[in-house]
């Protein structure tokens, strides 16, 4: 109907090039799969941890007459890093909220900064990483 459609897969990388074609691309779908896998499980992985000290969370209010003044200051305490774990947690979250999206858009792989390719052991280390490594100790 609009003429001749294409039949030709873009290679994601966002290069111009047909995946077939281009070599030089090394982040091919089949690596996009595996990172994608690895996020997943991360997320499931952050969840439940988060479900696990969610009990940790819980207002320290909650002990006022069981316990005394100085482990009262110690529930407070392991509150308080309960509370910055789950901080962490949430962020990292939504690094791989992101960088699924970034899958999907065919943007994954590549620095968020500087649009260069992010070395892939980089993403073998973490695959939420959004930016290369030069970035990433430029805004550090
Ligand atoms: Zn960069």
């Amino acid at each position: 109907m609009f003429g001749e459609s294409p039949k030709v897969k873009v290679c994601k990388n966002r290069c111009e090039m047909t995946k077939e074609l281009h070599e030089g691309c090394k982040m091919s779908d089949k690596s996009h799969d595996k990172y994608r896998q690895k996020l997943l499980n991360r997320a499931a992985e952050i969840q439940a941890s988060s479900e696990i000290s969610q009990e940790s969370r819980k207002a320290v209010e909650l002990d006022q007459t069981s316990v005394g003044r100085v482990s009262r200051i110690d529930a407070i305490q392991s509150q308080a890093m309960a509370l910055a774990n789950e901080r962490n947690r949430a962020a990292e979250q939504q690094r791989i909220t992101s960088a699924l999206a970034r899958i999907e858009s065919g943007e994954y792989g590549l620095c968020i900064i500087c649009e260069e390719e992010i070395d892939p052991k980089r993403l073998n280390f973490d695959p939420s990483l959004p930016t290369c490594i030069t970035c990433a100790s430029r805004n550090k």
